[in-house]
């Protein structure tokens, strides 16, 4: 059998982590399996869909590496077929006209609250005497006996009694067809195997495999997933911070670490906790897909995140770097190349948008020292120590971490002072901060006049203060 999933979006608003992680086990089982993965947009609800929300689905899949095989859908572009099957569960007495008026199905329903009976709009209609046949919906004749059952690949037996189900309008009154005929009619023509998606589909599964057998339809495999919650318990939200997957960008995240950390929440594979892409192609099954609620817990993203900028090679890390530098308006050409930033400072932070911040001196000159880091270093018994250590790194003829190691041990050795007493005043005075990658290699990635330069500021912002004092 070939497998081929889908990721079936309603572009309403944002690709939430949700969506993502669904979207993300369709595609890993697709690829698992050497099928095809389809990316299909379910723009029928004309009201609420958006170009915007399209592109922003169309842009986190991207971002994540997880593209369609093949074109993408649109549901808006294939009416005219969805109507042809329409047509034909009409031709075949699989499906009615229904003339109900509005105040009717009012009564009815208001009926049917009170006495808990299904509406029989089959029966309701016969007994119409006058009918408008040009204003219609067609409904899906359900059965009305007996129940649907499917082996759902996450959660086993599964049984839905039909007594639960309408008769569903499958096409408007203005024409347009129904959402959940829309389903059954692409899950069907795509050759769909299995249909991943989130739990709150499992009544929708029940009407759309009636469909298919009202078709003789391949009924594919279903495996619906459990929701996601916030760290609280409470159903995933924006008041938990980040919802959507291009926050996750912006928040400083990598797309691989993000991938890794969903597949996470909601399936595993023994212990293991990081994967590269090669090994969940290889290990990813339906069957290690848990089926209670996951919550999410950011603690454990940042920490997949500096794994994954640590794993990665930094020259893949610095690729998605750069975003954050000119995002912060910072200019990358002059300085060193971004991997060097990666190779230094990705131990010391947990996004790529903390590592872009932490290192703009490498590219720019500080506004404004740090306020604490400057009053405790940059005091006047600083001054003797910078301006010996200026002078040996002026002199250097070689600008190399040995040579700038040195002149700093040799500046404390000649005062006799502890290497803290020139390091951290040179840290301030080169970086703006107290907090840095060793000075020997952070210095050798300035350049010697520029921090030359800084020093001077840092012994002129000294006299300053001694001047305002
Ligand atoms: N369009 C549906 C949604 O966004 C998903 C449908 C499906 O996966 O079958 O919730």
């Amino acid at each position: 059998m070939t497998v081929v999933t889908r990721f079936a979006p309603s572009p309403t608003g944002y690709l939430h982590v949700g969506g993502a992680r669904t979207a993300l086990y369709s595609w890993l089982y697709a690829k698992r399996n050497n099928g095809k993965f389809i990316l299909r947009i379910e723009d029928t609800d004309l009201e609420r869909s958006t170009p915007e929300a399209v592109q922003a689905i169309i842009d986190g899949m991207q971002w994540l590496g997880m593209e369609g095989d093949g074109e993408i859908f649109y549901q808006t572009k294939r009416f005219d077929l969805y109507k042809s099957y329409v047509q034909q569960l009409l031709d075949e007495g699989k499906a009615y006209k229904c003339f109900l008026s509005k105040e009717a199905l009012e009564a009815l329903r208001e009926r049917a609250e009170q006495t808990g009976e299904r509406i029989d709009y089959e029966a309701e209609n016969e007994k119409l005497d006058v009918v408008d046949d040009s204003v219609f919906v067609v409904r899906f004749r359900n059965p009305k006996t007996g129940s649907v059952k499917w082996n759902d690949a996450v959660r086993g037996e599964m049984e839905i009694s039909n007594q639960e189900m309408d008769d569903m309008i499958i096409l408007r009154s203005d024409g347009s067809p129904t959402y959940n005929f829309c389903v059954v009619i692409d899950d069907w023509q795509m050759g769909m195997s299995h249909v991943i998606r989130g739990e709150d589909h499992l009544i929708n599964t029940a009407k759309q495999i009636n469909i298919f057998e009202a078709f003789g339809a391949k009924v594919p495999t279903y495996a619906h997933c459990s929701m996601i919650l916030g760290d609280d318990g409470k159903k995933l939200s924006k008041r938990h911070g980040a919802v959507g997957v291009m926050q996750y960008r912006d928040d400083g995240y990598l797309p691989q670490a993000l991938i890794n950390y969903l597949v996470r929440l909601g399936w595993s594979h023994g212990d293991q906790e990081v994967f590269t892409l090669e090994e969940l192609f290889e290990h990813f099954d339906i069957e290690n897909i848990n089926n209670s609620a996951s919550a999410f817990n950011t603690e454990k993203l940042n920490w997949m995140n500096q794994q994954y900028m640590k794993l990665l090679p930094a020259q893949e890390v610095a690729k998605h770097l750069v975003w954050h530098f000119e995002n912060q308006g910072v200019n990358t050409a002059n300085g060193p190349d971004l991997a060097v930033i990666v190779d230094l400072q990705a131990e010391r932070v947990k996004t790529l948008k903390e590592m872009a911040e932490i290192s703009q001196y490498f590219y720019q000159d500080f506004a404004s020292l740090d306020e604490k880091a400057a009053k405790k270093h940059l005091r006047p018994v600083a001054k003797e120590p910078l301006s010996l250590v200026k002078e040996k790194l002026a002199q250097l003829s070689e600008w190399s971490e040995e040579n700038i190691q040195a002149a700093i041990n040799d500046t404390a050795e000649e005062l006799e002072v502890g290497m803290g007493k020139v390091g951290m005043p040179l840290r301030v005075a080169t970086t703006g901060s107290g907090n840095s990658p060793s000075l020997d290699v952070t210095l050798v990635h300035l350049a010697q006049e520029k921090v030359v330069e800084r020093i001077d500021n840092a012994l002129a912002f000294i006299a300053e203060r001694e001047a305002n004092q």
